[in-house]
């Protein structure tokens, strides 16, 4: 049995101190619904775990101001039954809703949410009690110890965004959401404080898949905001091999809007086929100015898949994520007031 440290910060300043004392080995917690798994699996082996959640104002929900601000120990169920969230903004509602369980969701953060790793199985269960390359080889868990999944059973894994050192699924489904709606994470540290739109939070895997988002060690997220466009019309359509308590297999968050019967713009983005939270432009683009239809919207969905590189199990992705994007922004547009 390995000890653990454990403080409970009062204030951001004291969390990062208390970070900045340990080092590289210690670990924020906040509702612990994923590290504590990965501390179990011996993926994550912290010496010391610096609890957030005693952080007055960490966890203020705000839909009054000039964008909607969700602190980042706000809990996902909260958030979700926000009823100016849920009324305006269902692609934010549908996307936690659709997340993991109400148990897990009314322990789980916004925050923590954004910083979940990949559950892909080599990565998980395959770091060993041990050894350090573990049972499988894995770039993202050991860097440059090779990646099991590529010519392994990628079933799961992505098509987009891939890498020859990892094709690792981003497996959150706010993340996406956030990402077709622009939003920005704020991000509290020993430097100060920063804003990094959703965009650049997420890293491609390249050669480096353990540098897997734009926030340092130390660094605390402190509140996520989202731009205040009109969103009603807008849906989280999540496919996933059950229908409850499921990561995506296929998703698509899609806001659009329309002029009459044509699309003036929409934004979209996916979940489940990618290494980070994808932002199809190309299937964007296919839609601007024209009206929408069935057709339309597949066409626009093949868009989104066109520079797909799929392995051995999971070239069905491609049509069944086109279809996806294709059902939510028929499922959007209905929506429309
Ligand atoms: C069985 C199961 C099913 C799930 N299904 C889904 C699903 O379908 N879709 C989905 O999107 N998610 C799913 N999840 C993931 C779940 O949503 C996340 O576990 C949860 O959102 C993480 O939040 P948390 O507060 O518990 O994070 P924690 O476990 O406390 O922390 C997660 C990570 O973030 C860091 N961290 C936490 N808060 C901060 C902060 N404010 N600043 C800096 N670092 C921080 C921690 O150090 C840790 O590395 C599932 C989880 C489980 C266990
Ligand atoms: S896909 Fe990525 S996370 Fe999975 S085994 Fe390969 S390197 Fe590791």
């Amino acid at each position: 049995m390995r000890a653990i440290d454990y403080t409970r910060a009062d204030s951001l300043e004291a969390a990062v101190e208390a970070f900045a004392a340990v080092g590289l080995d210690a670990r924020y917690i906040a509702g612990g619904t994923t590290l504590y798994d990965l501390m179990k699996l011996g993926v994550e082996r912290p010496v010391h775990l610096i609890d957030v959640t005693g952080i007055v104002g960490l966890d203020t929900i705000d839909t009054d101001g000039d964008v909607l601000r969700f602190g980042a120990l706000a809990l996902m169920s909260d958030v979700a039954y926000t009823p100016a969230v849920q009324d305006g903004y269902p692609i934010l509602s549908e996307s936690l809703l659709k997340a993991a369980s109400q148990q897990l969701r009314n322990m789980a953060t916004v925050g923590g949410n954004l910083l979940q790793r990949t559950r892909c199985p080599y990565f998980r269960n395959g770091a060993g009690s041990l050894s350090t390359v573990g049972v499988y080889p894995c770039n993202k868990r050991v860097p440059g110890s090779g990646c099991a999944a590529i010519g392994g059973l990628d079933r799961g894994h992505a098509i987009l965004g891939v890498s020859d050192a990892c094709i690792a699924v981003s497996p959150g489904d706010w993340p996406v959401a956030l990402t077709a709606m622009g939003a920005s994470v704020e991000i509290h540290g020993p430097a100060g404080t920063r804003t990094v739109p959703i965009s650049d939070f997420y890293r491609l895997p390249g050669d480096t898949p353990h540098l897997e988002f734009d926030i340092a060690p130390a660094e605390l997220i402190t509140a996520i905001t989202v731009p205040k466009a009109p969103s009603r019309s807008s849906t989280y359509h999540k496919i996933r091999d059950r229908e409850s308590f499921a990561f995506a297999v296929a998703s698509a968050a899609v806001v659009v809007e329309m002029e009459g019967a044509n699309v003036r713009t929409a934004r979209i983005a996916l979940g489940g086929v990618a290494t980070i939270p994808w932002r199809a432009q190309s299937a964007e683009e296919t839609l601007r100015g024209k009206q929408l239809t069935p057709e339309l919207a597949l066409e626009a969905g093949r868009a989104a898949f066109r520079d797909a590189r799929p392995g051995q199990h999971n070239a069905f992705k491609s049509d069944l994520g086109a279809r996806v994007v294709a059902d939510a922004l028929m499922i959007a547009a209905e929506r429309r007031a």
